[in-house]
């Protein structure tokens, strides 16, 4: 049985004050869940260390929404996986969607942050998805398996089973127009042969596939009911502390 994983990409939201006060009440509202369901909340870089310290002693993970493969030197402006360590990060959002088509990211830094991350002890939400006019010309497939292949390249079933993987169909994200839990279902079995494929049946079986894409209080519980459907990376909705926790609640109804 996979544990349900609940993922809150704060994006470019919250000031300090906001953050901590979020972080809180998740906390707060989701105390008796975190048994039944990982969760962690990703914040800006900014606010990482205050709401490690919001946080305290609860069982929330904490995530960033980035890293960068180098170790140390000339990168200004970015951020190491050991920076994200030291700060208490369990787990780091690679390859969102935003990262790939906003700033550019290819598969090929993708899995150079994949591996830096895993050879750090960060546990990777590694992020795959289709863009709207490949969903229409009937690429899904073949997108997300390319983007899968690439960014696990070189990467052992071993090293492999520090991530989740989060299918977060790019139309999805941000605009209200959830998959449906059959689209879902559907990629995401897709996604689990494949990696059948490239190591083996136990891993896939084992491996956690986070679905992303408008999922709210409204939807959770039927995209949780969906046996390939181990999770949630949640945008908008994780930035209210009710929404969020009543997901979670959601995801441990499904999935007793
Ligand atoms: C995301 O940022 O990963 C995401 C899924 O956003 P939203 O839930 O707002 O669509």
């Amino acid at each position: 049985m996979r544990k349900p994983f609940i993922g809150g990409n704060w994006k470019m939201n919250t000031d300090s004050k906001a953050a901590v006060q979020l972080a809180k009440d998740v906390a707060q509202k989701c105390a008796g869940l975190l048994d039944k369901v990982d969760v962690s909340v990703c914040p800006p870089f900014v606010y990482l260390a205050s709401v490690k310290n919001a946080i305290g002693s609860a069982k929330l993970g904490l995530g960033a929404q980035n890293v960068y493969f180098e170790a140390k030197g000339a990168f200004t402006g970015e951020i190491s996986c050991s920076m994200l360590k030291d700060l208490g990060c369990k787990d780091v959002i690679i390859g969102h969607s935003e990262r790939r088509h906003v700033i550019g990211e290819s598969n090929e830094l993708i899995n150079k942050k994949l591996i830096a991350a895993i050879d750090a002890g960060l546990l990777p939400i590694f992020c795959v998805g289709e863009l709207i006019e490949e969903r229409k010309a009937g690429k899904t497939d073949s997108v997300v398996k390319e983007q899968i292949q690439k960014g696990l390249a070189g990467i052992t079933v071993e090293k492999a089973k520090a991530i989740t993987i989060a299918y977060e169909p790019v139309w999805a994200i941000g605009t209200g127009l959830t998959a449906t839990p059959q689209q879902a279902q559907d990629v995401h079995l897709m996604i689990r042969q494949l990696i059948a494929d490239m190591y083996n049946k136990e891993f896939a079986a084992q491996i956690r596939i986070q679905y992303g894409g408008s999922a709210n209080a409204g939807n959770a519980a039927v995209l949780m009911s969906q046996p390939d459907v181990d999770g949630l990376l949640v945008g908008g909705a994780s930035l209210k502390a009710d929404d969020f926790a009543a997901m979670i609640k959601a995801a441990a109804e499904a999935k007793k």
